[in-house]
């Protein structure tokens, strides 16, 4: 296992993710490849894995081609938070008004649902469990802010959350860092690894055949289907599912042109003493701050460490670089605790994320070619949801009706696959946030 070294980390430091200790993405039996498939689903992460279990349990043949392992995608490395969606409301009242903003909301809730649904059905073990999320305002105005988004939101949807003071914040965090927050009750947090993994176990179960190490290319189309190549062996499908999400790459140009790769990046703590964790995460809750340039953290499901992720740029892989990341979301993670300054740090990790320019994800179909994905950095639910969806749309149910399919999917004549105004918009927005803080 790649090993990193620094000061701050522990001896034994690692550049994968902790969640991979408990559940690592390991290669599926390799199958041979069949000449045709009924349906093949390229990415085993949540949006594949939950289409290929609703199309199996419907009677399909499916392949799923995974250019890695089963989960090695964002779905194996991320935070584990899932939520009710309500940060996206004033987003979707903005570019497309109240009511898709409602079908948004409620298309959130039911997401949720589902992952519950999916787990309890497939009896997967993931240590989901309902916390609730604090959300820590940067300054006063920002609180106000905070306020006024739950204000509009129970106007027009059923909403449980509620405002907390700075002087009573200490009851959901050991920070003075935030003016206070937002408490949202109804989040979760699950293990992503455990998850990714009890979905693909499912669909095995199901007959679904996932081969690993399989990167498919030269997807076009056929008179009765599609014709793409798998390691560049030729192979046909009657239907064709893209669940690629942030690692898209080149498999389609409709996509390059409209998904923006953007890097995530990830520390987790050596284990606390039970009385720290007890002061600094008391409720043991889903967490995050208000800033633009986002940060987000959470207890490790057994309530030993700290797991913190913020954006991060040069996703190279390097052993410097990756120290780099680290560092710096070590120096967040302090501005939120100053009193792990003696604390290690024992792994850091990274994964794409796929943004686009509504912000909002999207399920087409593309051609004929079925597309599920950009989550824009909150997917644990939509994925699951979204993958769900777009299975009933290729099985031609009505039940596959989403908001997700009617939002204009667009590009930008300046953009094609490469996110270059990164850096430049992570440093404007950090500004905003450091004007906001003063
Ligand atoms: C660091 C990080 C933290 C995050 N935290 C959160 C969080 O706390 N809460 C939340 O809701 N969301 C979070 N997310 C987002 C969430 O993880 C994703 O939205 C979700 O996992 C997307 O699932 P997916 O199945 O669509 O894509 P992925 O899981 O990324 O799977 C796509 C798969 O496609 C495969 N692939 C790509 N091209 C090919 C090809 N040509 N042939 C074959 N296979 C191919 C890839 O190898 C990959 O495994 C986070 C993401 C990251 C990276």
């Amino acid at each position: 296992m790649p090993r990193l070294s620094a000061e701050f980390l522990t001896g034994d430091a690692v550049d994968t993710p902790y969640w991979w200790e408990a559940a690592k993405p390991s290669p599926a039996s390799l199958d041979e490849f069949p000449a045709r498939a009924e349906v093949a689903i390229v990415g085993a992460g949540f949006t594949g894995l939950n289409a290929a279990i609703v199309l199996a349990r419907a009677g399909k043949q499916v392949h799923v081609f995974e250019a890695e392992a089963p989960g090695f995608g964002a779905s194996s490395r991320n935070g584990g938070l899932l939520g009710p969606g309500w940060a996206f409301f004033d987003g979707a009242v903005k570019q497309y008004g109240l009511d898709v903003a409602r079908r948004v909301l409620e298309e959130s809730a039911e997401a949720l649902e589902h992952v519950k649904q999916t787990v309890t059905r497939e009896n997967i073990e993931c240590d989901l469990k309902v916390v609730g999320y604090f959300k820590g305002a940067i300054s006063p105005r920002a609180y106000d802010k905070l306020g006024h988004m739950i204000d509009r939101i129970s106007k027009a949807a059923a909403c449980d959350a509620y405002m907390v003071p700075r002087v009573e914040q200490h009851a959901e965090i050991g920070t003075d860092l935030y003016h206070g927050g937002v408490v949202m009750p109804g989040y979760a947090g699950l293990h992503p690894a455990k998850y990714v993994k009890g979905l693909a176990d499912a669909a095995t179960r199901l007959g679904v055949k996932i081969h690993s190490n399989a990167r498919v290319s030269d997807l076009s189309s056929t008179i009765n289907g599609f014709r793409f190549k798998v390691n560049g062996r030729d192979m046909t499908a009657s239907q064709v599912l893209l669940a690629t999400n942030g690692f898209s790459g080149t498999v389609s140009p409709y996509l390059k042109r409209r998904i923006m790769p953007i890097g995530s990046g990830i520390i987790a703590t050596e284990p606390l003493p039970p009385e720290v964790m007890d002061r600094l995460m008391p409720k043991r809750r889903m967490l995050a701050g208000s800033q633009r340039v986002v940060t987000y953290y959470r207890p490790s499901p057994d309530g030993t460490r700290i797991v913190f992720g913020g954006r991060v740029l040069d996703m190279s892989g390097k052993e410097k670089i990756n120290v780099a990341n680290a560092r710096y979301l070590r120096s967040l993670l302090l501005q939120v605790f100053p009193e792990l300054e003696s604390t290690k740090i024992s792994h850091y990790w990274h994964g794409l994320l796929g943004f686009t320019f509504d912000h909002f994800p999207h399920v087409k179909n593309i051609d004929g070619v079925f597309f599920a994905g950009a989550y824009n950095g909150t997917g644990v639910a939509r994925a699951s949801w979204l993958g769900k969806k777009v299975a009933h749309q290729m099985l031609g149910l009505p039940e596959g009706k989403t908001v997700y399919s009617d939002l204009k999917f667009s590009g930008r004549p300046y953009f094609n696959g490469t996110s270059w105004f990164l850096p430049i918009a992570v440093r404007y927005y950090g500004l905003l946030d450091k004007w906001e803080k003063r």
